[in-house]
């Protein structure tokens, strides 16, 4: 593990919004992706940013901090791993869209869906942190990942129930950025149609009464 990427996501990401941190991330994502631009049906996933060594860290950093969006403290708060943005996984931030120039036919779209489209050619990547769980999501569909915090035991504390601090695992990053960089998902278990929000967020807020390994 590189020292100084800890030093980035301490320093930048600590001294504000996580704009500076967003530009340069993007600028390099950019970068990156100049080879491409010669294969245009070559897909080159973002790179996932480094969590931080400590859980508490970036929940300290996002907790009770508003929704660009909604301008609220989000119930269900969610961070983008590839920007940072803090977004909602409940409903207040859904926007409305319509399949037809007459405008009667109308569906929803969530905001991790809405936001991936922007962020990451919709195919998404979150971390819940009141749950401490990754959040996986491609168009309107979106599934629990597992997590990447694990305790001094190597223990998952799903929801923070026990309340033991949780460290960055090194092994389940790499099978995360892995499955990111092969988009398969056989660590996933179910995927939840957005329309169903609720069930989705349910499930999230039960995820420790149902370990799956
Ligand atoms: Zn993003
Ligand atoms: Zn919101």
């Amino acid at each position: 593990m590189a020292k100084g990427d800890d030093k980035k996501w301490n320093s930048e990401w600590d001294s504000g919004d996580g704009s500076v941190f967003w530009q340069k991330e993007w600028r390099l994502y950019l970068t990156k992706l100049q080879p491409c631009i010669s294969h245009p049906l070559a897909w080159k996933p973002r790179k996932i940013l480094r969590p931080p060594k400590k859980f508490e860290d970036l929940f300290s950093r996002y907790f009770h901090r508003d929704c660009l969006s909604c301008s609220k403290s989000p119930s269900m708060p969610i961070i983008c791993l590839f920007c940072g943005e803090l977004l909602c996984l409940d409903e207040c931030c859904n926007t409305t869209r319509y399949r037809d120039s007459e405008r009667t036919m109308k569906y929803t779209v969530s905001e991790i869906e809405a936001h991936s489209e922007a962020c990451s050619s919709s195919a998404g990547l979150f971390i819940s942190i009141t749950s401490s769980m990754i959040i996986v999501s491609r168009a309107n569909k979106a599934a629990i990942w597992g997590t990447v915090y694990l305790d001094s035991h190597k223990e998952e504390d799903r929801n923070l129930k026990r309340g033991k601090p949780l460290y960055m695992c090194e092994t389940r990053l790499k099978w995360l950025e892995y499955d990111w960089a092969e988009q398969e998902w056989q660590r996933v278990y179910a995927w939840f149609n957005m329309q169903h929000q609720t069930s989705f967020i349910n499930t999230i807020r039960e995820c420790h009464l149902h370990h799956h390994h």
